[in-house]
């Protein structure tokens, strides 16, 4: 448009004028959300939306939470300024809590603006505790956007650049049902993916760690077996390697069964370092590393973040956690999360071009392939996006280097009702599709 000197009027067009062409939107007329409340979404035209999505990008409990837009007004009236200059109650009163939640024995914490930045300061604490630069990542992973954490995701589609001051090897076992081991039992899975890990350290020295999500986010909700974690670590212990767990997606409850998504894994102890971001504080930018102290302090120099741990933000992370303690949201993503995917799976059983149906709690993946093939179908995935916008139903994509899974995961405050009614449209919108 900017090319052919054509006036630029809508703001999809000025976005496409002034915006990198790699910032994707979702579809093909993407939607401007103007205001939210409980669990719906409203658009520039007034229409409404039941959000199976915002859930995991942003607000973990509800848009519009009143209890986190009080505690933001308040804080935000009062006064926004550095922490990491400054001593800030709000900032030290959530560390704690994110310390005692965290599992990790004699944990320190340091707050950052997203997930990434947290990832980012994470390698950089294994990278120069480990005096290595030298990391194992999952395949299928995604961990962020800078320049070390494109370095270590193996969703392609998702690393934008070859270059990297790191070393990364990648590791099986994130994706349980494709991949060279997808037809054995889950022992032998485990076992395999093990004796990957050993043939991939072989003979090398010093690695710095291994980062994993316990449930791959963006690489479409798939997860190993319960214990491969577990497993990795006895081997990871025995080559002295940190193990991170990246719990920007799984953390706080969203998984149902257990509160950190690592807590599937625990049979040797909690990772050494973890990591977190998206809606601790409802949609405001936090994000953050526990690591114990050795590890944490290992840094022989100042490193801080002028926004990381601002008043603001904690004040909605308190308040959020707060609520979603309160209100027993693990439990709620649990026995809501259960139901949404048994009706899921009774929509799709037998449905040719539905593979899987899959995921734990209120993070739940249903993979599409080409009818009568096992061949990844993102055209089908885009198309039963818009079906279901249509329908008046805001899911997510993703799945490795095709997009070929749905993603749904909303608020963790999402009521039987309105998951019987997100069934409903989807089966819609897979139906006409
Ligand atoms: N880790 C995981 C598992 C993620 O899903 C994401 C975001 N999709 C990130 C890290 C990066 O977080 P952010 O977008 O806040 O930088």
């Amino acid at each position: 448009l900017r090319r052919a000197g054509a006036a630029v009027s809508s703001l999809f067009e000025r976005h496409r004028a002034v915006a990198p062409d790699w910032l994707a939107l979702y579809y093909r007329h993407p939607i401007e959300i103007t205001h939210g409340e409980g669990r719906h979404v409203w658009d520039a035209d007034g229409k409404k939306y039941l959000d199976f999505f915002g859930g995991i990008l942003t607000t973990m409990t509800a848009h519009a939470l009143p209890e986190v837009t009080k505690a933001v007004s308040e804080q935000a009236g009062r006064i926004i300024h550095s922490s990491t200059l400054y001593l800030n109650r709000p900032m030290v009163e959530l560390a704690e809590r994110v310390a005692a939640l965290s599992g990790i024995p004699d944990a320190r914490v340091f707050f950052t603006t997203s997930g990434t930045e947290a990832n980012d300061t994470a390698l950089l604490l294994a990278t120069a505790y480990r005096r290595s630069n030298q990391i194992l990542a999952m395949r299928n992973s995604y961990h962020g956007r800078s320049f070390s954490t494109v370095g270590i995701t193996g969703n392609r589609a998702w690393s934008p650049t070859s270059l990297s001051p790191l070393q990364t090897l990648y590791v099986h076992g994130g994706v349980r049902t494709r991949g060279p081991y997808a037809q054995y039992s889950d022992e032998r899975f485990i076992d395999a993916c093990v004796a990957d890990l050993e043939d991939l350290i072989g003979h090398t020295r010093d690695i710095a760690a291994l980062i994993a999500e316990p449930v791959q986010g963006v690489g479409g909700f798939t997860s190993p077996p319960d214990g491969l974690y577990a497993a990795f670590r006895e081997v990871l212990d025995r080559h002295g390697i940190l193990w991170i767990a990246d719990e920007v997606q799984t953390g706080w409850g969203r998984t149902g069964d257990h509160f950190w998504g690592w807590q599937a894994h625990a049979e040797n102890g909690p990772p050494d370092i973890l990591t977190f971001a998206k809606g601790i504080a409802n949609g405001m930018s936090v994000g953050g590393v526990v690591a114990r102290a050795e590890i944490m302090n290992c840094l022989d120099a100042n490193s801080i973040s002028t926004f990381g741990g601002s008043p603001v933000t904690m004040a909605a992370g308190l308040a959020n956690l707060t609520y979603l303690l309160d209100h027993d949201l693990q439990g709620n993503a649990r026995r809501v999360g259960g139901l949404l995917m048994e009706r899921l799976r009774a929509i799709t059983a037998g449905v040719d071009g539905v593979r899987e149906v899959r995921g734990r709690g209120l993070m739940i993946g249903v993979e599409l392939t080409r009818p009568g093939t096992d061949v990844p179908d993102p055209d089908a995935a885009a198309a039963v996006l818009e079906a279901a916008r249509e329908g008046g139903l805001l899911i997510g994509k993703g799945g490795g280097h095709h997009t070929t899974a749905l993603r749904i995961a909303p608020p963790l405050t999402l009521t039987v009702a309105e998951a019987e009614e997100g069934a409903a449209i989807l089966e819609e919108a897979l139906r006409a599709v």
